[in-house]
């Protein structure tokens, strides 16, 4: 059954429908999908606008109990709502129901955040006068999201908003509306008000691209690439709307001589290749010390060969298929970039086949590399990782910091020295010693700098930076 927009409280279909295609098997069509026109999108925006006046207004615990039924529902079918984000997403099914889990408790968290909300009363510089800071809600917000994590960015997002009295218009990414609708429908059961959460799916080009622009949404919080990052930001300013980026990365993991090879390798094979590498966090750059490094590449190229690539439903897979063609010909042309330009291929790189028609792809390690060549520039967003190898610390913090991107960072060292410095001066949100790069709390801020990130930053209490607004009243009793 063909699969419906939310717009004020009702399901309605749009112009067309698309197929929801399953990675792992091309000939297993989750669903159809319809997808809004312009007019569709200004509908699902006025209606938004309508509910607004009291949603800011509706009572905290109001807000809470339903974010926490949301919360709730979503745990209890986490299994269900994670086969089907692996089923269409193509990450593996325990990493799709992680995902899941990980939303649920996202929007437990902001119940809880519901709550806290409070503000600062302060003495005047004038004797006699009180001065209030409170927050308020933004308004009407417009949320765009990327593929890679279909319900945990949905959440991070809508939670908040919702959290401080913000109505919302949600246009999932085309690849994944069906976890993007399951929770809609989660959503669409609860005592919220009609308008104050909508669902408009379709191409970016036209519902993200008609949010963008219209005069009636006050914020945008986007997740995707930096260049349709940079579009959105160029178009929401002219429409003095408060904008939210996340973006790209081309983060780094450091390995020092001094590391655990174990703990090294470890950590390196899950940030680079796990969730098929399609993490914003995850980490593409290997900046490895010279007394470590023919070690650390042999040990992780048998770690590759051991990895079981298929298909992300199946027990026992590490890592499930890339999530389209479009995809797997970017990965595939940035492995032969590298070697072209003089990368050395060490493990993986090639089109698999398995038991059914997928995009498949061997995890690809290149060695001897430097960092003026792309694969070490650009974000390439796929099982692709290339080594760097550099004579100390000092050389890898200089390569580390030395791209546009500033997302996340790691060490794996045993040196407190060099992990405390490399905190210090790793240019980026988000440093990890001795763990993955990928992986992070969900009640703690996220987010990059340099060319990953702008605006305030995502999730944790920080999350209210966006989503409200600060009026300050100044009273004389
Ligand atoms: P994308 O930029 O192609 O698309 C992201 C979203 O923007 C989609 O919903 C898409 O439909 C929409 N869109 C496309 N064109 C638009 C337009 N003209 N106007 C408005 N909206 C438009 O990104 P993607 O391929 O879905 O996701 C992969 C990217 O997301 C990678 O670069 C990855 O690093 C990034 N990402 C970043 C984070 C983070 O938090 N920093 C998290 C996950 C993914």
């Amino acid at each position: 059954m063909k699969k419906l927009n939310l717009i004020d409280g009702q399901w309605v279909a749009g112009g067309g429908a698309t197929p929801n295609i399953n990675p792992s098997n091309t000939a297993d069509v989750i669903d159809e999908f319809t997808q809004a026109d312009k007019a569709q999108v200004e509908t699902a925006i006025a209606a938004a606008r309508r509910a607004f006046p009291k949603w800011a207004l509706a009572g905290v615990q109001q807000r809470a109990d339903i974010l926490d039924q949301i919360g709730n529902e979503i745990l209890a079918r986490k299994e269900e709502l994670g086969t089907l984000l692996s089923r269409e997403e193509g990450k593996t099914r325990p990493e799709g129901i992680g995902e899941a889990a990980r939303a649920g408790y996202i929007f437990k968290f902001f119940a809880g955040e519901a709550i806290r909300a409070h503000g600062e009363l302060v003495p005047s510089v004038r004797p006699g006068i009180d001065v209030e800071i409170t927050r308020e809600p933004v308004g009407v917000v417009g949320m765009i999201t990327p593929w890679n994590f279909p319900i945990a960015i949905p959440a991070w997002k809508i939670a908040p908003a919702l959290a401080f009295g913000n109505c919302v218009v949600f246009k999932p990414a085309d690849l994944v509306p069906a976890s993007a609708w399951a929770l809609a429908e989660i959503i669409s059961r609860t005592e919220l008000p009609p308008g104050v959460f909508n669902l408009v799916m379709g191409r970016g080009s036209v519902v993200g691209a008609a949010l963008v622009s219209s005069p009636d949404i006050d914020a945008i919080s986007f997740t995707g690439s930096v260049p349709t990052g940079r579009n959105i930001a160029r178009t929401a300013v002219e429409t003095m709307k408060k904008v939210q980026l996340e973006m790209g990365g081309k983060n780094a993991q450091v390995v020092l001589d001094d590391a655990d090879l174990d703990v090294a390798v470890n950590i390196s094979l899950q940030s680079a290749f796990f969730s098929t590498g399609q993490r914003c966090t995850a980490a593409s750059r290997l900046i490895v010390t010279e007394g470590i490094h023919d070690r650390f590449v042999e040990a992780l190229g048998k770690r590759m060969a051991a990895l079981t690539i298929d298909d992300a439903l199946k027990a026992g897979t590490d890592i499930g298929p890339v999530v389209d063609q479009s995809q797997l010909s970017q990965n595939l042309d940035y492995v032969k970039i590298a070697q072209d330009e003089g990368g050395k291929l060490a493990a993986g790189g090639q089109r698999l086949t398995r038991g059914t028609e997928g995009f498949y792809m061997a995890p690809a390690l290149i060695t001897e590399t430097t960092p003026a060549m792309r694969i070490n520039r650009e974000e390439v967003f796929g099982p692709v990782a290339s080594v760097v190898r550099v004579k100390d610390y000092d050389e890898a913090l200089a390569v580390c910091n030395d791209v546009q991107f500033g997302l996340t960072a790691g060490i794996a060292t045993r040196s407190l020295k060099h992990a405390a410095h490399f905190k210090r001066n790793a240019q980026v949100g988000m440093v990890m010693v001795n763990l993955p790069t990928a992986g992070v709390d969900y009640h703690v801020p996220f987010g990059g700098r340099k060319g990953s990130s702008y605006g305030p930053r995502e999730q944790g209490a920080y999350a209210r930076e966006f989503y409200t607004t600060v009026k300050t009243a100044y009273v004389q009793p």
